[in-house]
């Protein structure tokens, strides 16, 4: 079923095999990899990392119950679009779904593998266009969609129901990124809930909620038959041994980056309510994610008045739909009341 979905190719190419996919053992003598026998940093950095991620992937599987065989880890969630793209679009002939404003690198992986993308933007309420997307799926090219939930950089939940008719309405793959859906109020991922929808993927990662943007880990839920085909066919060593123990280590203890995600959830609060305050700033976004987006007056003078001061944000202007916007990422405490200081000058130079 997955497999008729594949690129021709890939149905029968055999991926790379290493010596320890077939003999792994505790006490073994290792002379396979042509490794430096010396280890020097300690903690068998000499050696390569495990393909297969297996402890991670147990460690994930306990964190979100999700079974093992349904789990599969990339190199940050980057890498993981990038292999959907290259494992299911055939260059040329397959085309990728969108729905922007969103994430950027959705169309930038599809055009570096030279794989054509269809945009169905956001309605005007940043909503999506169920209607136009299942029309347009209709004409049999679309091979991957793309949904983020909640999206980046509207920072908005869509409904569930959108996304799964879009999804069942879609033959192909239907990629649903949920890299900020730990940050959301109240969110079970949509993996619980796509019934007998095999051709659902869910893309998580650690660099957000989990705190872990350096180590570069990225994850799916997805089918057994997607998993074995990425795990046939990926770089055998995508995931270093220190981002795979790292994000072993805070999924085996998450009461930090719950308590993290409290304070964030205040912060972006209070910026919220001080955005709206504000004479030259026209209108604030529901976040349900650790950003915000603003609507202002003038987003290059607010970009560069904040820069000028060393706060770093991003002008979103350029992105279809976000003329004049700017999001914001939640900081800490003490950041936060250095942004809202910037702000109160702002405010003071623009009443004057
Ligand atoms: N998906 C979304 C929606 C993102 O915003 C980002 C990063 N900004 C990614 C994926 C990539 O994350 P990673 O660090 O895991 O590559």
């Amino acid at each position: 079923m997955i497999e008729s979905l594949l690129r021709k190719h890939l149905i029968s190419l055999k991926g790379y095999k290493c010596a320890r996919d077939e003999a792994d053992c505790a006490d073994a003598i290792y002379l396979d990899a042509n490794e430096n026998c010396y280890d020097h940093l300690g903690g068998g950095k000499n050696r390569y990392p495990d393909p297969k991620a297996v402890r991670l992937r147990e460690e994930i599987s306990s964190y979100f119950s999700v079974p093992f065989e349904n789990i599969a880890v990339s190199n940050g969630s980057d890498e993981m679009i990038d292999m959907l793209i290259r494992l299911f679009c055939t260059p040329g002939e397959d085309k990728v779904m969108i729905f922007s404003p969103t994430y950027g690198e959705y169309k930038v992986f599809s055009l570096f593998n030279a794989v054509d993308v269809v945009d169905i933007p956001l309605k005007p309420d940043f909503s999506l266009d169920v209607e136009r997307a299942k029309e347009r799926i209709k004409m049999g090219d679309v091979k991957i969609v793309f949904i983020t939930n909640p999206n980046n950089p509207t920072g908005m939940l869509f409904p569930k129901d959108d996304i799964l008719e879009i999804a069942d309405a879609n033959p192909g793959i239907t990629v649903i990124d949920e890299a900020y859906a730990e940050f959301a109020a109240s969110y079970g991922s949509l993996w619980n809930q796509r019934k007998d929808n095999r051709r659902i993927v869910i893309l998580k990662t650690m660099s957000k909620f989990f705190s872990l943007a350096s180590s570069r880990v990225g994850f799916m839920f997805a089918d057994e038959e997607i998993v074995d085909v990425y795990l046939r066919l990926k770089a055998p060593y995508n995931v270093s041994l220190s981002d795979q123990e790292d994000a072993i280590r805070v999924l085996s203890d998450p009461s930090s980056t719950e308590r993290d995600k409290d304070m964030i959830i205040k912060e972006r609060e209070r910026l919220i309510a001080k955005l709206e305050k504000l004479s030259f700033v026209i209108s604030v976004f529901p976040s349900e994610a650790n950003f915000v987006l603003v609507k202002v007056k003038d987003a290059y003078n607010l970009y560069s008045k904040l820069l000028e001061k060393g706060i770093i944000v991003r002008n979103r202007s350029k992105d279809y739909m976000l003329e004049n916007t700017i999001r914001i990422t939640i900081g800490k405490k003490e950041e936060m009341d250095r942004l809202m200081e910037v702000l109160d000058e702002e405010e003071k130079s623009a009443l004057s």
